[in-house]
């Protein structure tokens, strides 16, 4: 039976990143327990490409990865993979203070953001309740990520390199024989020299199977509903709309409006489903802050983001157990931030240097190391 050098268990953006970056280097098998890849998270995200409000560390991956983004490998999509949206970042009278707050901040970093008056905000977004705008800003750097073109590229390029992808290979127990993991897992054993955890809300759970202790990635379940735009409204044309505070945003999806309360409620790692709450929320606040009737919700749906002790990634080898790789706690930002991440854990995994951009952006090799916690 083949030993691979490299399994990783979990089939969604981090794992098949990491695959595409790794195969030309290690032979890999990605090991995923749907029937389906980027079956959770990552077919449930916003697909929002955005440079700025993340921690100061997740902004640097999101300016690495943006040149892979603007420039990917020839081959790799045939449409491009973002497209500009902008943002319209508003608040109502009782939030007008902190947002100019949250405006003088951020202007010496990004120069191009265009305080907007109420006018100006329904001139961009015009479905936006004048009574409820009280200040406003634009802010160009927002995109929407072509997330299944991502996918498929990374998918496409690994399987080129000869990466074996095992869909309906649930990963159930692991032991160690000398220097090899012997994976059970649904569908037949697999074995390997090194194993990756790409396991996104299960990634505790998978460290157990390997005899690896958790290191509290919790799962947070995010909502999001879709609901018709009115007619006469330019779906392609309208920018992302952000409450200051993230109470809400609201952008353009397939021609509809999707909404979210931007819900972050701690659970179980699982296949989860919105609750009725937060979906009445999300219905709410379209009510609130524009003039979009909700008469049906089209289209509603839950999905994990999953978040370490300090909310930053964990990406290295588990101390007590090097054979041990994590490539976890991906958060909100886990399809932005995937072209970086998975070249930062392959350069680990291959133990070679980091190109001159991660150094440039504040990224040293070991900086979300598992070590930390
Ligand atoms: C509503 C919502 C909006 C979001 N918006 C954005 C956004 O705009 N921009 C952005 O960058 N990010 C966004 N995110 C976050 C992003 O979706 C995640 O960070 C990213 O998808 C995580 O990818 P992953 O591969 O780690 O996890 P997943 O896609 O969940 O993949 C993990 C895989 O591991 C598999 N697995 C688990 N256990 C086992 C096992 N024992 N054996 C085999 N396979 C196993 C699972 O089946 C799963 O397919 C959003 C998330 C949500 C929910």
């Amino acid at each position: 039976m083949k030993t691979y050098d490299v399994a990783i268990v979990g089939g969604g953006i981090a794992g098949l990143s990491l695959a595409y970056f790794l195969s030309p280097h290690r032979s890999v098998a990605v090991l995923e327990r749907e029937d389906a890849l980027g079956y959770h998270s990552t077919g449930r995200s916003a697909a929002e490409f955005v440079l700025r409000y993340n921690a100061p560390e997740i902004c640097s991956l999101a300016r690495i990865a943006k040149s892979f983004f603007d420039t990917p490998p020839s081959g790799f999509s045939d449409i491009p993979l973002l497209r500009q949206r902008g943002g319209v970042m508003i608040a109502n009278a009782e939030k007008a203070a902190r947002l100019d707050e949250v405006f003088r901040e951020e202007l010496p970093f990004t120069p191009e953001l265009e305080r907007l008056s109420r006018q100006d905000a329904l001139d961009r977004v015009p479905i936006l309740r004048p009574d409820y705008v009280e200040a406003a800003f634009y802010d160009p750097n927002f995109w929407d990520i072509e997330v299944e073109s991502l996918l498929q590229g990374y998918t496409r390029g690994a399987r080129h390199n000869g990466v074996d992808i095992l869909e309906k290979h649930e990963v159930i127990s692991a032991s160690r024989e000398n220097d090899v993991w012997i994976i059970e897992t649904a569908n037949g054993v697999v074995r390997a020299r090194t194993v990756v955890n790409a396991a996104g809300g299960w990634a505790d759970q998978t460290a157990s199977l390997f005899g690896v202790a958790p290191l509290g990635i919790v799962p947070n379940r995010r909502t999001a509903i879709t609901v018709d735009l009115p007619d006469g409204i330019d779906a392609s044309a309208m920018p992302e709309i952000n409450e200051i505070d993230e109470d809400f945003y609201m952008k353009p999806d397939a021609g509809r409006l999707l909404a979210s309360p931007a819900d972050a409620t701690p659970c179980e790692p699982a296949d989860v489903q919105p609750e009725e709450i937060d979906i009445a929320w999300a219905a709410h606040y379209i009510e609130e802050a524009t003039t979009v009737p909700v008469r049906r919700i089209f289209k509603s749906w839950a999905g994990l983001r999953s978040f370490s002790p300090d909310k930053l990634p964990v990406i290295g080898p588990c101390p007590s157990r090097p054979d041990f790789f994590w490539l976890a706690g991906q958060g909100g930002f886990g399809i932005l931030t995937s072209p970086a991440l998975g070249a930062l854990a392959a350069h680990l995994l291959t133990k070679t240097d980091l190109p001159d951009d991660f150094a440039r952006n504040g990224i040293v090799s070991h900086i979300f190391s598992p070590t930390r916690f």
